[in-house]
């Protein structure tokens, strides 16, 4: 069937060069390169298709984000020079920090770590995502069973008013905010890294439904949310599920834990489905360390084509950029292989067929 691409090339020129992690200055691995190698990989695929959204006005992304965050973002990276990092000195949400009348002070309470710098395109990339996921989303809206919204920078570290792990603007829960008015929206997050800023968005509501699996937090970024009892709050609680795994995993263990997921998500019942498609828990992943293989992809793919729901992919992290074109293809494989496109209705299981190695 075909594959409808969300994708926006202005990312190209969103190149920032260093992480601050663990206390010093690391090569950043969210680098161009990898969006156009999974483009290289799938433009072959049978019906691609992709389509260029120009970006978001600030006030379109404040669906889930503070006004005053994008704000506070955008003038900092409109005061900033050619190949200029910026990190904020203070980091913390104290209330002086957010009257502050000096930018670069200011911005310091939206930053929750240094894993991230501005540069001049910062937030122009991510808004330029962030239209991806939500034309993306559009398609869903308009009866597509399938939509796969490119998207670089990643979302899924960013709250509502708070950047976070290479993420500004998050692209899968805003699309979810605009999917929900149709109806319930599950947000299934397969990174390698726990989506907190998703989590954070929906922990009160009851008509997201927030599922992840992720290298435990003790272990993994970003170390400060993802673990089991995080389970939702007021109408929210209990649609927050967290499936901490540990450092090594294969996916001898973590298809039980993706079946409990999807089972979750089956039982939640929604309309649609976001998936936070995250390539970093490829055993190459030079950040992540779990034990997946590319044919793993294919089986997670095919699961989550058999909840017989209609999908909308959000790109998350990867960074094995050889490797990543192979994933997404691999995933895309098991989508096909589990019947997206024989969507019959809501409820409708998935088809039936012989399990793919892996
Ligand atoms: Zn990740």
């Amino acid at each position: 069937m075909g594959l409808k691409v969300f994708y926006n090339d202005l990312e190209q020129g969103y190149h920032p060069r260093h992480s601050f992690f663990y206390g010093r200055f690391t090569p950043y691995p969210d680098v161009p390169h990898r969006t156009r190698s999974i483009l290289a990989a799938i433009e072959g695929r049978n019906g691609f298709e992709v389509t260029a959204i120009p970006p978001l006005m600030l006030q379109d992304a404040a669906g889930v984000h503070g006004l005053d965050y994008l704000e506070a973002l955008g003038e900092v990276c409109g005061g900033l020079a050619v190949d200029e990092e910026f990190f904020p000195f203070h980091m913390a949400a104290l209330p002086l920090l957010k009257t502050s009348p000096y930018p670069r002070l200011r911005v310091g309470y939206f930053a929750l770590d240094g894993s991230t710098p501005l540069i001049a395109p910062s937030l122009n990339a991510a808004l330029g995502a962030a239209a991806s996921a939500l034309a993306g989303a559009g398609a869903l809206a308009g009866g597509e069973p399938l939509a796969y919204a490119l998207t670089r920078p990643p979302g899924h570290h960013a709250g509502r008013a708070s950047y976070a792990g290479y993420c500004l603007i998050n692209h899968a829960a805003l699309a979810a905010q605009a999917l929900s008015g149709a109806g319930k929206v599950a947000v299934l997050d397969v990174d390698f890294h726990h989506g907190n800023g998703t989590q954070e968005i929906f922990w009160g509501r009851d008509d997201v439904f927030y599922a992840s699996l992720h290298c435990r937090p003790e272990e993994a970024y970003p170390y400060i949310t993802g673990s089991a009892e995080e389970r939702g709050e007021g109408p929210g609680l209990g649609a927050n599920l967290n499936l901490p795994l540990p450092g090594g995993t294969d996916w001898a263990a973590y298809a039980p834990a993706l079946e409990t997921a999807l089972e979750a998500v089956r039982a939640f019942d929604p309309a649609t489905v976001v998936v936070s498609l995250g390539l970093d828990t490829l055993a190459s992943d030079p950040i992540g360390n779990f034990a997946l293989a590319p044919e793993d992809f294919q089986a997670i793919g095919r699961r989550i084509a058999q909840l017989g729901r209609p999908l909308l992919i959000v790109q998350e992290g990867g960074y094995d950029v050889p490797s990543l074109g192979k994933c997404v293809n691999r995933f895309f494989d098991g989508l096909d292989a589990g019947g997206i496109g024989g969507i019959g209705g809501i409820g409708g299981a998935g088809g039936a067929g012989g399990e793919e190695a892996g």
